[in-house]
């Protein structure tokens, strides 16, 4: 299983975390980078990455049933993450997710 690190606090994290255990720091995964970001709230429902330039993200829509932690650019029309979309058209697709696990 890959790990990762807290951008905040160097605390080693799992591919599943929501938020960092040690520092309480949001976090989401991104799958252009295949990283685990430390997330910094913006607007309502919008984050900025710690690491990163002044993009803002949000959850998949999936988050809310604390199914899916992978985030999606702000203004993409589309709630739901690469993942999640592929997981609702084509079931059983090898998608990105299955493959980092
Ligand atoms: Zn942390
Ligand atoms: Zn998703």
């Amino acid at each position: 299983m890959k790990l990762f690190t807290c951008k905040e606090c160097s605390n080693l994290l799992y591919f599943e975390n929501t938020h960092c255990e040690r520092c309480g720091s949001l976090l989401g995964f991104l799958p252009d980078d295949m990283d685990l970001h430390t997330l910094l709230p913006r607007q309502v429902q919008t984050f900025s990455l710690k690491d990163a330039g002044p993009e803002h993200y949000r959850y998949c829509a999936n988050a809310q049933l604390q199914a899916c932690n992978w985030l999606l650019p702000a203004h993409q029309e589309d709630p739901l993450c690469q993942a999640c979309s592929l997981n609702h058209t084509i079931p059983n697709l090898q998608e990105a997710g299955h493959v980092v696990l």
